[in-house]
């Protein structure tokens, strides 16, 4: 194992938890294939670590949402195609057609472009054809898809290898997401008529173990795969959290009451009170919404509140009621004893708010 004897803050990362999680979803959902998404630092775990620790785990693609992700995950050098989920700018499709990548069609002129790029490089361009079932973010509305398959069908360079759409409130919404995924069903029928579509994919994190869609063959696994699903399934529990964020008590300090701590003295202390200076702010990614909600972190076996705000490198919090906390001793800030769910109540944010925030000074350790 890694020395982090003189890291203020860092993360460990459990690839074998997201192995796990490939399976729990694959026992779910046994004929279904699955794209790992490792966009935004795979959530924060470290794009490079979590692509070659998951290359050879059955998956179908990585998904990412730029170019530069892609190149990112083309370097380290893995056998599994990267699958850019977002829109691109023209002047990146010809990188995407030289190097095989898998992109997102959002419009007949970008068929188009592609398809006489692959003229150019004489290659098949890979497109998966995205339909706007009702997130409003890209695709092609369901309305514009009559006569779509057939002039796809004539650009021949291009392989028609996908059909998707992404669905906006699974968690919250039961009724729309039914009626997204009958407007989904109706497009793969459509387009089906004219064109041989190997993917069909629609369910992500919060729809897997909650909606049954029998024409898709893939599912797109984000939060899932790190752990954490939205819905509640009994598939659920069966998940294991892939990231634990430490930090380390640099400094011991007895303040007596009536000190104000931190900017703007949000805290006061109402009696003499022993603080801890933890290692980590949010410049790491600890986020300063977390400032006064009940922040906490695990120290030595007991849970310490957060005093004051955040500040970009330290937090301060209270260790009155320990004997022989020491500098060096480390802190859960975000584990087993600290959830992300906790973390999320509190920023009042959501969950891949919280897991993507941590920035590059923090190293991420994977566990062997
Ligand atoms: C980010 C993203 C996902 C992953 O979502 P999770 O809820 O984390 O599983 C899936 N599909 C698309 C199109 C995305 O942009």
């Amino acid at each position: 194992m890694q020395d982090t004897s003189l890291y203020r803050a860092w993360a460990e990362v459990d690839t074998h938890a997201m192995r796990h999680n490939l399976g729990v979803v694959q026992r779910f959902l046994p004929t279904h294939k699955r794209m790992a998404i490792v966009k935004a630092e795979a959530y924060g775990h470290g794009l490079e670590g979590v692509v070659r620790a998951l290359d050879d785990a059955d998956i179908e693609f990585f998904g990412v949402a730029t170019p530069a992700e892609a190149r990112r995950v083309q370097a380290c050098g893995c056998r599994t195609s990267p699958f850019i989920l977002g829109p691109c700018f023209p002047a990146e499709r010809e990188a995407i057609v030289q190097n095989g990548w898998r992109a997102a069609l959002c419009s007949l002129e970008e068929a188009e472009h592609f398809n006489s790029l692959g003229a150019l490089y004489g290659k098949k361009v890979n497109l998966h054809i995205n339909v706007d079932t009702g997130m409003g973010r890209a695709g092609l509305l369901p309305q514009d898809l009559p006569g779509v398959g057939e002039k796809l069908r004539q650009m021949e360079n291009l392989h028609i290898e996908g059909v998707y759409s992404h669905l906006s409130a699974a968690a919250e919404d039961i009724s729309f997401t039914h009626r997204q995924i009958q407007s989904y069903e109706q497009a793969v029928a459509e387009l089906t008529n004219r064109l041989d579509i190997p993917y069909r994919h629609l369910c992500s994190s919060s729809a897997v173990f909650n909606y049954n869609v029998p024409c898709t063959n893939m599912v797109r696994l984000g939060r899932i795969l790190y752990g954490y699903s939205p819905m509640p399934s009994p598939y659920n529990k069966e998940l294991r959290t892939s990231l634990t964020l430490y930090s380390r008590v640099t400094l011991l300090r007895t303040l007596p009451s009536d000190h104000g701590v931190s900017y703007n003295h949000t805290y006061i202390t109402d009696r003499t009170t022993k603080v801890a200076t933890i290692g980590i702010g949010f410049g790491d990614g600890y986020l300063h919404y977390l400032s006064n909600t009940g922040a906490r972190v695990y120290l030595n076996g007991s849970y310490c509140p957060v005093l004051g705000r955040i500040t970009m490198d330290q937090i301060m919090v209270d260790v009155t009621h320990m004997r022989g906390v020491q500098p060096g001793d480390v802190a859960e800030i975000m584990g087993p004893h600290v959830p992300w769910e906790e973390l999320t109540a509190r920023a009042k944010t959501i969950p891949s708010n919280i897991i993507t925030s941590i920035t590059g000074r923090v190293p991420r350790i994977y566990l062997p």
